[in-house]
């Protein structure tokens, strides 16, 4: 069974200007289509052979852990995303937002200072737990928050390679960018 690169949910140019073109011709079909490609090389002959990219990111470690990772990552990622952004979220979801971080703008305001304050490359992650509590997390590199028992619902990539393009060393600038793009009713939905 080969894993593949899923199709981006829009079109090259549809988070123009904020993420440009090259940046989603770049990320996506480059950087994102490498990952799918390390992790077909590396999987024949290991236990992983067969088993769902869920299944490997959530019991693999070491480059099979990074590489699926980042394939189940980076998709999960553009889901995120959507032209325009859209409405902010209402309902239990909004509800669950104002109940864990005091509301809209303090969940904002905390999300992106772990975005902005992660060292290195990682990503920014709110997820569920079992309780259905929110939670923001930062994981380094390939990290993904199902590996600790979390349910992601909205993830923001601080790779350099992410946003390197439209605003170079700036990443605040592109997390800025990053809330107008935000597709909440998909996140809501996770919720
Ligand atoms: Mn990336």
């Amino acid at each position: 069974m080969k894993h593949i690169l899923p199709s981006l949910p829009y079109s090259l140019d549809a988070l123009e200007p904020l993420i440009g073109r090259s940046t989603l011709e770049i990320h996506h079909g480059k950087h994102h289509q490498a990952y799918v490609n390390n992790l077909n090389n590396l999987v024949p002959g290991t236990p992983w052979e067969g088993k769902s990219l869920e299944e490997i990111v959530q019991g693999a470690d070491g480059g099979i852990f990074n590489n699926a990772a980042q394939v189940w990552n980076h998709t999960f990622y553009w889901h995120c995303l959507t032209p325009g952004g859209s409405k902010l979220p209402d309902g239990s979801f909004a509800a669950a937002l104002q109940r864990d971080f005091g509301s809209m703008d303090a969940f904002v305001d905390q999300f992106s200072k772990a975005a902005a304050t992660l060292f290195g490359s990682g990503w920014a992650w709110l997820s569920a737990d079992a309780e259905g509590r929110l939670v923001i997390t930062q994981e380094s590199n390939a990290g993904n928050p199902m590996k600790s028992g979390l349910r992601p619902l909205l993830t923001c990539d601080v790779w350099e390679h992410a946003y390197y393009l439209d605003k170079q060393n700036r990443r605040p600038d592109y997390i800025a960018d990053f809330w107008k793009l935000v597709d909440w009713a998909a996140v809501a939905a996770r919720y």
